[in-house]
């Protein structure tokens, strides 16, 4: 297929350094009609791959895919659109992951909705830069009304703000720059004494961007001290308050507790009224880290689960993971707006400091990124288009679909599970009579279920085991595909297990069935 636009004269000269043609490439006026064609043929291939698509992956190896794409010479393009598109099927589209799949059930990768994708395609044809205002007018006020609405439904108070962020992980490490600043400024030691002694305090089902974090912002190796959790694998007030004692007591300076609504590995959510409460007490920081949690805070049902989190210092949300956007779409919300000053500086090429006293608005004063992408976008016209409710009954019925899993899976005489998750993971493990085989069988059933390309679902370790994990994200999953894969799991395990026993009753080493 020749794309009608195509300009004949970019087909013959284009790598001759002609600039004619390569003008034809570029967005403006007089291209906007190839512009349209050229992104309806793009959206065509990936509908009509959405479309056939009957398995959430292909189960491809990286060796086997690396050849596809070291073979191509990047120096000599193919011109025809149509045949760039031919080749994006075989390097990516093919194999790529889907998550939209039904049966994808492992990471924190949510189907996305289709007016986030309107979004998507918008903000980057127009390709606003939220840095200053003078790159980006109305983006700029879009996404601080979107701020003040994730604050207003957090309930952070009149004085909150924030900014969007590429994710979690950065949130996480803008908060706790935040916390770390308004820590050192609360006392009159110099920096260099006080730096090696400040603690974050998180349970050990905290992210592991926490510790990333740490690092950065020069704290000490063990400056991320694990709090005990309970049976449900929450943190443990009690145990907080012993290990901010123990702090003090031994001169070490505790600049931020995180709490997690929504844990990476378990779904659980942090008690948040009593680590609050004990926070304020303390005069400690204490950051939410809701990630995963926050499709809460438009729960026609659940809201009530965050109770507590309007009390924090600091709030990070990752659209992307529960608002069901595209990557990346995250933000990081404060109480008190005078703290993002800590991440403000003023350059005479961007900023400088007359625009602000001015009252210019540039985003840039409270970002930790520069040029930085308008993915407020993909939330304003969610909102716009569906409304917080329709979202919120989204994550509800994937809330929903993570109990039913947790009850058949519970009722399964084959499998044990662990903690319930007030939201939509379930970690399990199949637990075969011969015991000693069942890490082995548990590793062997996740990697052979996902050679198959049948189902994706996720690992992770309990107590020094290995286990299996549903994330749950998707409304499309039924019960019946969660008990189709079950079914799979199960047979995969038990035929390892049956191979082995063998194995070890017979003198001859023998393979177990080859993952593939
Ligand atoms: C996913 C996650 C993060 C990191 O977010 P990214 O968007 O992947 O950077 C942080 N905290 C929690 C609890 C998460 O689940």
């Amino acid at each position: 297929m020749n794309l009608p636009g195509h300009p004949a004269e970019a087909a013959s000269s284009a790598a001759s350094g002609d600039l004619t043609a390569a003008r034809a490439h570029l967005f403006h006026q007089g291209t906007v009609d190839r512009y349209r064609q050229l992104l309806a043929a793009g959206v065509d291939r990936v509908a009509g791959r959405v479309a056939e698509v009957d398995r959430p992956c292909t189960g491809i190896a990286p060796a086997r895919l690396a050849p596809e794409i070291d073979r191509i010479d990047l120096d000599r393009p193919l011109t025809d659109p149509a045949a760039a598109l031919d080749e994006l099927e075989s390097v990516y589209l093919r194999d790529a992951v889907f998550f939209h799949h039904p049966r994808y059930l492992a990471h924190l990768n949510c189907p996305v909705v289709i007016p986030a994708l309107l979004g998507e395609a918008v903000l980057s044809a127009v390709n606003s830069s939220l840095d200053t205002w003078d790159q980006s007018a109305g983006g700029t006020l879009i996404e601080r009304r979107l701020i003040d609405w994730t604050a207003d439904r957090i309930g952070l108070g009149p004085d909150a703000d924030g900014v969007f962020t590429s994710g979690g992980t950065q949130s996480n490490l803008h908060a706790l720059l935040l916390a770390r600043e308004e820590t050192l400024a609360a006392t009159a030691l110099p920096r260099e004494e006080l730096l090696p002694r400040l603690r974050i305090l998180a349970s050990a089902a905290g992210h592991f961007s926490v510790q990333k974090s740490a690092k950065l912002l020069g704290l000490a190796r063990d400056a991320v001290i694990t709090v005990e959790t309970d049976a449900d694998r929450r943190m443990r007030p009690t145990a907080l308050a012993n290990e901010i004692a123990r702090c003090r007591r031994a001169g070490q300076l505790v600049m931020a507790v995180v709490a997690t609504a929504g844990t990476t590995d378990f779904g659980t959510i942090d008690p948040l009224p009593a680590v609050a409460d004990l926070c304020r007490a303390a005069g400690v920081w204490l950051h939410v880290d809701a990630a995963y949690g926050c499709g809460l805070l438009v729960s026609p049902n659940r809201r009530h689960l965050l109770d507590g989190i309007e009390q924090a210092d600091s709030v990070t949300v990752d659209y992307h993971k529960s608002f069901f956007q595209p990557v990346s779409s995250s933000a990081v919300l404060v109480r008190d707006r005078a703290v993002l000053r800590h991440a403000t500086y003023h350059a005479d090429y961007l900023n400088p400091a007359r625009m602000a006293e001015q009252r210019i608005p540039n985003q840039v004063d409270k970002s930790l990124q520069t040029t930085r992408r308008f993915d407020a976008l993909k939330l304003w016209l969610t909102l716009r288009i569906m409304g917080p409710d329709a979202v919120g009954t989204l994550f509800d019925e994937v809330v929903d679909r993570a109990a039913d899993a947790w009850r058949l899976l519970s009722e399964d005489p084959r499998f044990e599970v662990v903690t319930r998750s007030p939201l939509s993971t379930v970690v399990f493990r199949y637990l075969p009579a011969e015991r000693h085989l069942a890490d082995d069988a548990n590793l062997y059933a996740r990697e052979a279920l996902a050679a198959s390309g049948a189902a994706v679902i996720a690992g992770t370790r309990v107590d020094g085991r290995h286990y299996l994990k549903f994330t749950l994200l998707n409304p499309e999953t039924t019960v019946d595909d969660i008990a189709h894969v079950i079914e799979l799991i199960a047979g995969h395990a038990s035929r390892y297990v049956r191979t082995k026993t063998a194995a070890e009753t017979t003198t001859e080493p023998q393979q177990p069935c080859p993952v593939g």
